[in-house]
């Protein structure tokens, strides 16, 4: 039996604690309110004036694609696709039968080893075509091309990438745990295609794309109306259609379209409207590129379970939340990962079975109450809310940007988005936070012109139709 005296003591202490843990919330909480996010977006409209104007005109660099038509669906034939971005790769078969679309498409996927995310260019290249090579040569002989003609490969490379051509440029910076240093400022086609060449895979890279350019070439190919398209997955990013004669920084004569592919990196925004946090900001700083993607670090998939830990560890410190000492298991980085916080967050079970789970398997602590679980789920809440409220404000700032963000009587064009990502597709709560924030943000007479679809894939199968379209045996072929 506990004395009196224990009881205060313990009452005491667990008064101080949920003090403390309340301090801890307050931080993250009030700040994404509307007002707030409409900064947000303001801040993203003028970062992507400043990003068009001249190179190093903003921390968005604004890339042009020189991806100046996207697909019309005249493509035929076959082509292959490459996709290589955040933990996995993919390699893909498409092919397209004209007007009546996708006849079939076929991948295989595979993680990509954590030691060539940190090794040398030479690596993680030679492994990208080794793949590639296993792909095709299991294929059947119906897609073997007649004699003379290559396959063709459209490559989606999910980094920033200075490009100087459809089918060549060079790595500005990588991202995303990814950290190859001689791989910076080299052509990274020219590095997959020396690859192939050892790894004896006779393939022409006819395109190179970003996953969001590739998501916007898939989504356009079975909607007229995308014009935007947004990743949120393990990082996060957005491409958009612009008019050329918005891109003061891009001399030489227009596209005949009159438009260009934009590829923001959007991860690299920042803003002193971002509403950031000591965690943040000491997640940062101990990061593979501190400085850099403040406004991915805030939103994406590689870094919500991150942030939450950070959170869970000061509480564990600060107001003992898991006892007199911080679970060793918690201050290992990156050991909560955004797909166990999502199943944490949408835990319906009467007693958080999952959080109990979780926590057990995950971080070696037993025994929690139900209280404390529940604030666990809290602050999944918390933290993938602002992640989302923000990701929808960054939309709002694109829209803005492209006059698309007012209703006209009788004129409004409809905007389709494409989405895709990991985050987005499984992370339930927090695409429907992202959701509802943007229709909070427009209102309800043009949220009726905005429209968000799921574009799966749409970056591997963009890539391909990309490598279609800019095949060079179109023009011999008459087509
Ligand atoms: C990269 C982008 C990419 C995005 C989504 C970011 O970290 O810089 O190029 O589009 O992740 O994959
Ligand atoms: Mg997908």
């Amino acid at each position: 039996m506990a004395t009196a005296s224990q009881i205060e003591r313990h009452s005491m202490h667990s008064s101080i604690m949920w003090f403390k843990v309340e301090e801890i919330y307050n931080e993250f909480e009030h700040k994404c309110g509307i007002i707030k996010l409409k900064e947000v977006a303001d801040a993203m409209t003028m970062e992507m004036h400043a990003g068009l104007a001249c190179e190093d005109g903003s921390k968005l660099k604004m890339l042009n694609t020189h991806l100046n038509n996207l697909p019309t669906s005249d493509e035929e034939g076959v082509y292959y696709a490459l996709d290589l971005g955040g933990t996995n790769f993919r390699v893909l078969r498409v092919q397209l039968a004209g007007k009546s679309g996708i006849k079939s498409q076929e991948f295989v996927e595979a993680s990509i080893p954590p030691h060539l995310m940190v090794g040398t260019s030479q690596a993680l290249f030679d492994y990208i075509a080794a793949e590639l090579a296993k792909f095709v040569n299991n294929e059947s002989d119906k897609f073997h091309l007649p004699k003379g003609r290559r396959r063709e490969l459209g490559f989606t490379f999910s980094f920033p990438v200075m490009q100087t051509s459809i089918a060549s440029g060079t790595l500005i910076r990588w991202t995303k745990g990814f950290s190859i240093d001689d791989a910076v400022g080299q052509d990274v086609v020219a590095e997959l295609t020396q690859a192939m060449k050892r790894q004896g895979v006779d393939m022409h890279v006819s395109a190179l794309v970003n996953d969001t350019v590739g998501t916007l070439a898939g989504g356009r190919y079975d909607n007229n109306d995308v014009a935007i398209a947004v990743i949120l997955g393990t990082g996060t990013n957005a491409a958009y259609v612009e008019r050329a004669e918005s891109i003061p920084k891009c001399h030489g004569p227009p596209p005949k379209s009159g438009e260009m592919v934009i590829n923001m990196e959007w991860g690299n925004f920042m803003s002193k409207h971002l509403p950031l946090t000591s965690y943040d900001s000491s997640l940062d700083a101990e990061s593979l590129n501190p400085g850099e993607q403040i406004y991915e670090k805030m939103i994406s998939g590689m870094y919500l379970g991150e942030i939450l830990r950070r959170v869970l560890c000061r509480m564990a410190d600060e107001a003992a939340l898991f006892g007199d000492t911080v679970p060793s298991k918690l201050k290992t980085p990156f050991v909560l990962s955004t797909p166990e916080m999502s199943a944490m967050h949408h835990d319906t079970s009467h007693d958080l079975q999952v959080v109990r789970d979780k926590l057990k398997d995950i971080l070696e602590i037993s025994n929690t109450s139900l209280k404390t679980r529940k604030l666990i789920v809290n602050l999944c809440n918390i933290i993938a809310t602002r992640g989302a409220r923000l990701a929808a404000a960054g939309i709002l700032g694109i829209l803005k940007k492209m006059k698309r963000d007012t209703a006209k009587k009788g004129e409004t064009p409809k905007t389709v988005i494409a989405m895709d990502g990991g985050l987005y597709e499984h992370y339930t709560e927090y695409r429907t936070c992202m959701e509802n924030t943007l229709h909070e943000l427009v209102g309800d007479e043009l949220s009726e012109h905005i429209k968000l679809v799921h574009s799966n894939d749409g970056s591997g199968i963009g890539a391909a139709l990309l490598a279609a379209s800019h095949s060079r045996y179109l023009e011999a072929d008459g087509s």
